[in-house]
């Protein structure tokens, strides 16, 4: 029903629809999508946009994610140049920096939206 595999998943996205149709009820303001690179905002942009003819719901997973650019590395790692000097990045490297920009992301967005 939400488009979503996984229990996890599934109570987040639940969560978040809850909200924006608690705030539409209430009018409160309406709520935005978190952005595309934390794990809600990925599985949420993949329900509204996925192509149709193939859509299956999906569990969270680091292809749903948008790779690192320069930008990234030089904010969330403590080393930039020597990542940024590596033919290509190591897998749990990657990883970690991803998971620092979703959660500084999120952080960001849920201010946002519900304030501190
Ligand atoms: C055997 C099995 C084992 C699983 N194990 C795991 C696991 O170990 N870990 C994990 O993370 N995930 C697991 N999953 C997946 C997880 O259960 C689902 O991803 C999750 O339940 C999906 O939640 P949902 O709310 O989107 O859909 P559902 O839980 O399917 O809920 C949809 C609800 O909508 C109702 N409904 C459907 N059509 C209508 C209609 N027309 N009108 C009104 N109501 C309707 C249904 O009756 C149902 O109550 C498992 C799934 C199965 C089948």
């Amino acid at each position: 029903m939400r488009g979503v595999e996984g229990y996890l998943e599934s109570s987040a996205m639940g969560v978040f629809i809850g909200h924006v149709i608690g705030n539409k009820l209430t009018k409160k303001k309406q709520l935005t999508i978190p952005p595309a690179n934390t794990s809600l905002g990925c599985l949420a942009r993949y329900c509204i946009y996925g192509e149709a003819k193939k859509f299956t719901p999906m569990n969270i997973h680091w292809g749903l994610f948008n790779q690192l650019s320069k930008e990234d590395i030089n904010k969330y790692s403590t080393h930039p140049e020597q990542v940024l000097k590596m033919k290509k990045i190591d897998k749990s490297v990657k990883r970690e920096l991803m998971a620092c920009r979703s959660e500084d992301l999120f952080q960001q967005w849920y201010k946002s939206e519900f304030g501190e």
